[in-house]
Parts: structure tokens; sequence; C-alpha cells
């Protein structure tokens, strides 16, 4: 005998949702997904219905989600698909056609930042000091560029894609890393600090990675088949939330409520963020003479002469 849905009651169920406490048809899950969705917006007060919203957009299944979700529960809303192309061999390119379709689909102007003619690709990191570890300056040059094409499209606020098990183990890893004013800023709505900066939203955030890839499947949005080849297959973080949350279905959301209700205000009172400078090379944000991004490109630069 097949499970039932346990909203519609009538088709068989196939997804069980984050909590644990409901296992939902295909129609009921999207139903679900996008009231959870605009739930989260409006109780963060993410964006008005009436702004111009940039969504970096990655051609995987949680950006993806993110850009269908927003359309769907915001027909009206003026969306600007922002997408870096890393030049990553074998998975770039790939990435970027996903995200044409999509932005197509989702009937959302589209901009493309191609890092190889910025005369660099992701992959020469591999002949630097990061060796294996290209994902390290893979995400520097994501967030500045990111905040780059913000600032250039005149938007107000940007979007992520980051999900429940993001925010979680990513909190995580910072919780024991002692950084304390870093996990300040995995709240959900982020206000700029500085005048090269958007406000950063994560409206995913209280729906998880597998919500999102089911979503993504039952809606049929398009989706990379391709893994990054310099991303491990699974980061530590994740593995500690993995082998924390075992035979507990609502690990994460508990844990995520407890972060944002009771940790945060503590950590926002007691914790003063450091003070932020502007990079004397490219006049964005950074908390030394010189941004993160600036020496990165750098060190490439210097392997090249
Ligand atoms: P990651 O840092 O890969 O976990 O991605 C976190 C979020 O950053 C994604 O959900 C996207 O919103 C955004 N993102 C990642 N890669 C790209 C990309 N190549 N272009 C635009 N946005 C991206
Ligand atoms: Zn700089």
């Amino acid at each position: 005998m097949p499970i039932i849905c346990s909203r519609c009651r009538g088709a068989p169920a196939e997804a069980s949702v984050a909590s644990g406490r409901l296992r939902l048809c295909p129609d009921c899950f999207i139903e679900y997904f996008e009231d959870k969705f605009r739930e989260t917006v409006e109780r963060f007060r993410m964006f008005r219905p009436d702004e111009r919203l940039a969504v970096a957009v990655s051609g995987g299944k949680d950006s993806g989600a993110l850009l269908h979700a927003l359309r769907r529960v915001y027909p009206d809303l003026e969306l600007l698909a922002l997408h870096i192309n890393l030049g990553i061999k074998g998975y770039s390119d790939h990435c970027e056609e996903k995200v044409r379709r999509l932005a197509d689909m989702d009937d959302a102007e589209l901009r493309v930042l191609r890092v190889k003619e910025m005369s660099f690709t992701v992959d020469d990191f591999l002949k630097t000091i990061y060796r294996n570890r290209v994902c390290s300056p893979c995400g520097v040059i994501k967030r500045h560029l990111l905040d780059f094409m913000a600032l250039e499209s005149g938007v107000k606020t940007l979007a992520t894609g980051h999900n429940l098990d993001d925010v979680v183990s990513i909190m995580l890893e910072t919780f024991f890393a002692g950084d304390l004013a870093q996990l300040v800023r995995l709240k959900p709505v982020l206000p700029p600090r500085h005048p090269k900066q958007t406000k950063k939203i994560k409206p995913l955030v209280r729906l998880s990675e597998f919500e999102d890839y089911m979503y993504a499947l039952y809606t049929d949005i398009p989706m990379r088949s391709e893994n990054c080849p310099h991303s491990p297959s699974m980061k530590k973080g994740r593995e500690v939330l993995e082998n924390l949350g075992k035979g507990h279905p609502g690990f994460k959301y508990q844990t995520l409520s407890l972060f944002l209700k009771k940790l945060i205000p503590i950590l926002e009172r007691e914790i003063s963020q450091p003070e932020l400078k502007t990079c004397g090379r490219c006049g964005f944000p950074s908390s030394e003479d010189i941004c993160a991004f600036c020496k990165r490109i750098d060190l490439v630069k210097r392997r090249e002469q």
C-alpha cells in the first residue's frame, strides 16, 4: 500500500519535508515549498514587491529553485539574474547554458560576467599556493564579483540560494572556529556596511537542500548535471552536521531557529563587527588596505610573469 499524502489525502506521497512530519505528493509539495518561501520572505521583510531584485544564479538546484519560486510567488517582480562564468574547464560553460535556459523560463533579465574576459580563470589557482584548495579563492572571487555586478546594475538587494543545510553547516564551522563576528553575518537579511555593498538576503534559509532538489525536479527547472571538479564531495561542516542530525529529522531546523531567535540577538549586542576599510586598488570593502579579491588576482598574475 502506498503512503498517502498528508495534505490532500488523495495522491500517493513521494517526498518528506525538513521537519520530518509531512509526506507529500508532488502538487502538495510545490504548494508547501512556495508557502514556506513566501512566509520566510515576509517574516524577515526581505524585499518590497515592487523592487528590482538581483538573484545570484549558479546553474545549480538551489539558486534555480530560488529564481523559479520568486517568479511564481511574486509574478510582477522585476528579476535580474546575475551569473559568473568562473572559467572552470568542463563545468562553467555547462552551468552558464543552464542559467540561460532558466532565466528565459522565468522571464528574468540576465547578466553574465566571464572571468576569462578579466584575464584569469578559477583553474589558474591550481598553479598557486591554493593547489587543491581552489574553493577558497573561488568563494572570495564570487562574493566580490557579485557585489560588483549588483552595484553596476543599480539594485539595492541581492538574493542568494543558500539553503538550511548550507547555513547550519557554515554556522557550526564558524562556531567551532570561534569567529563570533562572522557568525552574525549568517543572518537571513544582511544590511550593507559599505557604500559599495548591497543588502544580501537568503530566502531559502528555512528550506533544506533536499527540498530545493525536489522542488527543482517537480517544476522541471534546468539545472547542471556536472559537479565542480574542484569541490570536495562533502565539506567538513556538512559532515559534522550529517552526523549530529542522524535519526533526528528536525535537527537542522531546530538548530537554525535557536540560532536566529536566541544566539544572534545576544551576539549582535555583545560583539562588535570589525571596521571595514576601502581597498586602495578596487575601492570595494576590505578589512585590510588591499582586499582579498585583489590579493588573489595578484597571485595568479604574478605566476604569469
Ligand atoms: P556556493 O558558494 O557555491 O555554496 O553558492 C552559494 C550561492 O552563491 C548560490 O546559491 C548562488 O546564489 C550563488 N552563486 C554560486 N556560484 C555562483 C555563480 N557562478 N554565479 C552566480 N551566483 C553564484
Ligand atoms: Zn580590491
